[in-house]
């Protein structure tokens, strides 16, 4: 038995005496229950329970009410006991007959312990009411994936699908190994997921023919397939359905997957069964015979239970339009530092398509402390091996292209790749790259945006600058050696270690990996802001976020006079504001 006293609430004998008190006294006919009635319940760890009379229209029957060691936090259970119902025909009964009324997680009130029994009680008998009633079907079918999954078959491993969230029977291809089961509609898509996946692979991968059968509604137990005829069933009257069982039957080399599409509340699941090829198939029979052999012979089919893995179930669970308008655009990132990888892993989360990263630096044991990238990858290409590390992670992305080299020596060689991108990100902080960035992008006539991240000393202010169209260039907002004219922060001489180190000097203090987030969390949302176009402007803007002065202050640092203008005196708490990023009419680059 493992340890349950952390789960114990101090307010647990005054509770459970309540209760005591109030059944004693209200409820006729309740008794304790014994202790060989509660190791029933023993995988819940039952504290005490009751057996108490309930009256349905069906007649007098028993539910036993069981406390649990986190009582009153957690509401007791109810489980059903000689209600005359079996508990494989009855809905939101677990496999010991407890009842499910409340999700394990909801919150109930744990100062009225009372109220929350007698509501459990009253919750179960409505419950059973309503199933002795007759209205089982539609409860098995709004649980349906859980059914399914308490009645997989055990040690079958579970399915990942890469299948469009579309109605409509069809035939789709699976693939079996390292450990898991792909299905995909078709090789291409297949092929492209696993060689993401597993970077180590380079043999010509094997796929089998599969089949998906669209269903009108979700199946209820009785109806789960547990028979090969069965599985050929369902594809009664659906000639789609059948052709393409009987096409992968006849193909299968050793076991056949099969999903089971439906919409289910508002989204569209899927579950699988798979069969594995019948033993003595052989080639005796003329074809026509064999695949329904197939069906006819051989092991129970196994019941899989099905983890989408598709690019709109894991960004938005399907939800949101964006997400398929995101997963078509393409950012090129300049410098893979503090900045831009962090940048390049939210907006791949985000659910970015592709992403081109450049960078000519292999990662130090320095740069670990303040990147995502760890000791593991010390002395590789930065690169290349965040590149490893998106596509191992969203397999599904359409791809992320790495450049170990300056983006000069990129654009020499391919300069269609930055007209064709959707955004180009630098967060390299050094100006002679981003000073000639700005000078293409002037020169090319600004046609996609290019935004800028960096951070200043000590990484108590991070900026976003997006420079599009109309408004100012980088260049307008900086001086001859690309000091930004607008700062956060003021520093004496010898204090601002930034100019020494560049890009990196402004964090060796604790804060400064935990403050850098604030200014990836501004460059991130601005990015996506320019792929969406979200109501954004039109022109060129600033986006700055800054520390509490007092952490400025404690590295002997102030706010500039710019800075303390645009916010005020409100010096506690972190700061952002949105400014304009104007025109300069002596900018020697846009004027
Ligand atoms: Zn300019």
């Amino acid at each position: 038995m493992h340890d349950v006293g952390l789960r114990r609430s101090k307010h647990r004998e005054s509770a459970v005496g309540e209760v005591e008190a109030w059944i004693e006294v209200k409820v006729a006919g309740a008794r304790i229950l014994t202790s060989e009635e509660l190791a029933r319940y023993a995988a819940r760890s039952p504290v005490c329970g009751w057996r108490i009379p309930i009256t349905l229209r069906i007649g007098r029957r028993f539910l036993d009410l069981i406390i649990l060691p986190e009582f009153p936090r957690m509401a007791p259970r109810v489980a059903l006991v000689e209600v005359g119902m079996d508990p494989n025909a009855t809905p939101h009964v677990e496999e010991d007959g407890v009842l499910c009324l409340l999700d394990d997680m909801s919150s109930v009130a744990d100062d009225d312990p009372l109220r929350v029994t007698q509501h459990v009680l009253e919750s179960a008998q409505s419950l059973l009411e309503r199933f002795s009633g007759g209205d089982v079907d539609a409860e098995f079918r709004r649980e349906y994936l859980t059914y399914w999954a308490r009645d997989s078959s055990k040690g079958a491993a579970p399915v990942f699908s890469l299948l469009r969230a579309a109605e409509g029977t069809r035939g789709i291809v699976a693939w079996a190994g390292r450990n898991i089961v792909l299905v995909a509609e078709n090789e291409e898509d297949a092929d492209h997921w696993l060689r993401h996946r597993f970077r180590d692979l380079d043999e010509k991968l094997v796929f089998v023919a599969g089949a998906l059968f669209w269903m009108n509604q979700e199946l209820v137990p009785s109806e789960f397939p547990r028979s090969r005829q069965q599985v050929l069933a369902l594809s009664d009257g659906d000639r789609v359905g059948r052709r393409s069982l009987m096409e992968a039957a006849k193909a299968c080399p050793s076991e056949l997957f099969i999903v089971l599409g439906c919409n289910s509340g508002d989204a569209v699941c899927f579950t699988s069964v798979s069969l594995r090829r019948p033993p003595h198939l052989g080639h005796g029979f003329r074809p026509g015979e064999r695949w329904r052999k197939f069906f006819a012979f051989g092991s129970a089919p196994a019941r899989r239970h099905v983890l989408r893995i598709d690019g709109p179930w894991i960004h938005g669970r399907g939800k949101d339009e964006r997400h398929s308008r995101l997963a078509k655009t393409s950012v090129i990132i300049i410098g893979c530092g503090s900045v831009g990888a962090p940048t390049a892993i939210a907006l791949a989360n985000a659910g970015v398509g592709s992403l081109t990263l450049i960078d000519p630096q292999v990662l130090e044991s320095a740069n670990v402390g303040r990147h995502p990238l760890g000791v593991a990858d010390v002395g590789s290409y930065k690169s290349k091996a965040l590149r490893n590390r998106l596509l191992s992670k969203l397999p599904h992305m359409t791809d992320v292209v790495e450049h170990h080299e300056g983006w000069q020596e990129i654009f020499s060689k391919n300069p269609r790749l930055f007209e064709s991108a959707d955004l180009v990100l630098s967060a390299t902080g050094v100006w002679a790259e981003e000073g000639a960035l700005n000078e293409w992008h002037v020169g090319s006539g600004r046609k996609i945006p290019v935004l800028y991240g960096w951070t200043e000393a000590h990484a108590v202010a991070g900026h976003a600058v997006v420079i599009k169209g109309s408004g100012g260039c980088l260049r307008c907002g900086t001086n001859s050696v690309g000091v930004r004219r607008f700062r956060v922060s003021d520093w004496p001489d010898g204090l601002e270690r930034l100019k020494a180190e560049p890009g990196c000097g402004g964090l060796f203090q604790p804060y400064g990996p935990v403050e850098l987030m604030s200014t990836i969390g501004l460059v991130a949302e601005m990015a996506l802001d320019a792929l969406l176009d979200d109501g954004q402007s039109k022109s060129s803007f600033h986006r700055v976020w800054s520390a509490r002065e007092a952490r400025i202050r404690e590295f002997g640092g102030s706010w500039t006079s710019d800075w303390r203008k645009t916010v005020g005196d409100n010096e506690r708490g972190s700061q952002t504001r949105e400014l304009e990023w104007e025109a300069r009419s002596t900018c020697r680059e846009c004027q």
